[in-house]
């Protein structure tokens, strides 16, 4: 190997992959690994080791780090990983540049698929676009005239965490009535199990809607309803031109996006439909590990 790589890490509470890429986008190797629990060093350790691998001892051109979990992208801090204990504070990009001897760029994982989607996916030639993760959570990621807008404490686009039913569900972040509390993977498999139809995941919900179950069918235009009430919020306030939808928006397509378009049109004034288009993520479902690819400072 002799031309010039990118290294992209998506760091997760579960998973972390590590991948390279040609300057240009394309990805060309992959490795995963459980994420150690504990302290980072152990992942950290895990991370260089394999992408030396990857890299077969060349320094990268660039390293670009997606984390799942509020971080500093001007320190290059990590400031925590939910379900982590023991990351709080780590100076990711100093420890990688150290490594490997190449700059780093670290962004929160919603933000990083929103920079992926705007410059390699369905998000492409838009100025104006509301990146969402549809996946255990909801988080959002803000392009706004062409750039990331990350906010004063670096928390833009908390997308999910709108509340869309006053004294509603409880969420996982301590409200109650959060539009992740109703559309989320974790939502949708606890509104399943109220439902008692034999249908557990939201990946379930969608193999049975696309075989044609009517109740399936009805609980996706259920979601599509809360959903659309969190996307027509978000078009008041920011008026985009498009909004990506990540995970189960990709494995469900139009079954969730017909009844979602529909839905969020009644909401809308007229003027605010004008070009306005609904798409699943263009990168589908390895938009992980290009958001990562996406933050590489180069
Ligand atoms: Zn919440």
């Amino acid at each position: 190997v002799s031309d010039p790589r990118v290294l992209g890490i998506d760091l997760g509470g579960t998973k972390i992959a590590v991948c390279t890429f040609t300057p240009d986008g394309r990805r060309l190797d992959r490795r995963q690994f459980q994420t150690l629990r504990g302290p980072p060093e152990g992942n950290l350790a895990r991370i260089v080791e394999l992408g030396r691998e990857l890299l077969a001892g060349m320094a990268p051109l660039a390293i670009g780090v997606s984390g799942g979990g509020p971080l500093d992208p001007r320190r290059g801090v990590i400031i925590s990983i939910p379900n982590l204990p023991g990351w709080e504070e780590v100076p990711i990009a100093e420890r990688l540049r150290d490594a490997f001897g190449a700059p780093v760029g670290i962004e929160n994982d919603a933000n990083a698929c929103a920079i992926a989607e705007h410059r390699l996916g369905a998000g492409r030639g838009s100025k104006d676009m509301v990146f969402l993760t549809l996946s255990t959570g909801i988080g959002g990621g803000l392009i706004l005239d062409g750039k990331i807008y990350r906010g004063h404490r670096f928390l833009a686009g908390e997308a999910g965490h709108q509340v869309i039913v006053p004294g509603g569900n409880p969420c996982g972040c301590g409200n109650r009535g959060c539009l992740e509390a109703y559309a989320s993977g974790t939502a949708i498999a606890r509104m399943l199990s109220e439902r008692n139809e034999g249908i557990a995941t939201a990946k379930e919900l969608v193999d049975r809607a696309r075989s044609g179950d009517p109740r399936a069918r009805r609980s996706l235009e259920d979601i599509a309803r809360f959903l659309a009430m969190g996307i027509a919020n978000l078009v008041y306030i920011l008026d985009p031109e498009r909004i990506i939808l990540g995970t189960i928006a990709v494995a469900a397509g139009d079954l969730l996006l017909a009844p979602l378009r529909c839905e969020v049109d009644r909401l809308l004034w007229p003027a605010f439909r004008r070009d306005l288009k609904i798409l699943p993520a263009g990168l589908g479902l390895e938009l992980g590990d290009y958001a990562a690819f996406a933050v590489a400072p180069m």
